[in-house]
């Protein structure tokens, strides 16, 4: 068969949790916390179960949980999203990136990405027939260069990928960035797609710049979010899209075929936890925080050198001091032969920066595990 993907293989974050799982590895690779959701959570699940909410939601989602996303959303940015027209929930941030690129862009449209990025996006785009232009990030603060993006708008760009804070460096988007952003797509076509699946997850007292708060922006938005981040369930898949009602409209024409509607028994947990704990959403870069600061200060112990992370739960590493092997191959030596699964940074990119040297490792683990995986990253 004449393949419609033919550059995409296996994903780098199931290539790596299989070598870790293969090799007994402790799998700091693929993103997900290695401690339950809050008991809450998985109390109300049950409840919701047991409680015969088992059969098809509502398309666009339960109203309940869409009311507790807008007053969230209206909490958090000063935004509020109609709740009947203008949210809709879906199966995880992916379906979400899925459903907006297939909704709205066309055969031989352009397509903007900031390397390096979340690996989904590009493949959703070539299914749309569209054309993915890879704009390089710097390399060393991972910050965006505007005049470069500028300058890769054209006639037929169509849609812009944002994405803060950012997988895999952490770094986040500015107060700055936003109004630049605005600025250049003032007088254009162009939509946005904002992922923002990390956005409770920040650190230091900074802020997250959620393209909600800025009206001009979020006129042309898509702006997606996953509660599999904010509440350590990534397998439960479900997550939300945000955009203004014309684009809703159309990103629920592929939503409904795509999947109809999403695990009906969560969203009723969902609903409950956001109304009853915000302080679980509201603490959650509190509670990473000390993850990170402990997990980088137990890498001062090996020649590792972290980078800053700003956000997220993901730690970036340069090597060089270890090794000059390629990312790709050291990722597999340092999970084979050293048993720590990490994830390189090179699929991320159209094209990774010549001779670079750097890792992901998520921290989003038990003190135990962050322990274990540094006595053998001691030995390196
Ligand atoms: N975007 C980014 C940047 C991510 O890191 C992830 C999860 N790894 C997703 C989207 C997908 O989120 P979900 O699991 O909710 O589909
Ligand atoms: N988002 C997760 C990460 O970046 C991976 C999710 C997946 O395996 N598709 O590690």
């Amino acid at each position: 068969i004449q393949s419609k993907l033919p550059k995409v293989g296996t994903t780098i974050f199931t290539v790596m949790s299989q070598l870790a799982l293969e090799h007994g590895a402790i799998n700091l690779g693929q993103g997900f916390p290695d401690f339950d959701p809050p008991e809450f959570l998985v109390d109300a699940l049950a409840r919701a179960m047991r409680e015969g909410r088992n059969q098809y939601a509502p398309m666009s989602g339960i109203p309940a949980l869409r009311q507790a996303i807008a007053a969230k959303t209206e909490a958090m940015y000063g935004h509020r999203p109609d709740a009947d027209a203008e949210i809709t929930v879906t199966s995880g941030a992916s379906e979400a990136i899925f459903d907006a690129v297939a909704a709205v862009v066309r055969p031989g449209e352009e397509v903007i990405v900031l390397d390096p990025c979340y690996d989904c996006y590009e493949p959703a785009i070539a299914l749309a027939g569209g054309v993915a232009v890879h704009v390089p990030l710097h390399p060393h603060d991972f910050s965006v260069d505007w005049q470069r993006v500028k300058d890769a708008i054209t006639p037929r760009t169509r849609l812009i990928f944002i994405n803060t804070p950012h997988n895999p460096s952490g770094a986040m988007l500015s107060a700055q960035d936003m109004a630049t952003l605005a600025e250049i797509l003032r007088d254009t076509p162009v939509l946005v797609l904002s992922d923002e699946v990390y956005e409770h997850i920040v650190y230091d007292g900074r802020r997250h710049e959620s393209v909600l708060r800025y009206p001009e922006l979020a006129a042309r938005s898509f702006v997606v979010s996953s509660f599999g981040k904010t509440y350590h369930c990534t397998g439960w898949k479900l997550g939300y899209c945000i955009a203004p009602r014309a684009l809703s409209a159309e990103f629920r024409k592929v939503h409904q075929y795509n999947t109809f509607c999403t695990f009906a028994p969560a969203q009723w947990a969902f609903a409950e936890m956001i109304e009853r704990h915000p302080e679980h959403h509201l603490g959650l870069g509190a509670f990473y925080q000390p993850k990170r600061d402990r997990f980088r200060e137990l890498l001062t112990r090996t020649r590792l050198l972290p980078l800053p992370v700003p956000g997220g739960y993901f730690q970036l590493v340069d090597y060089s001091q270890v090794s000059d092997l390629p990312d790709a191959e050291f990722a597999r030596w340092l999970t084979v032969e050293k048993g720590v699964a990490a994830i390189p940074l090179s699929p991320f990119y159209q094209t990774a920066p010549a001779g670079q040297r750097l890792v992901r490792l998520c921290f989003a683990k038990s003190e135990e595990t962050l322990q274990a995986a540094v006595a053998r990253l001691q030995q390196l």
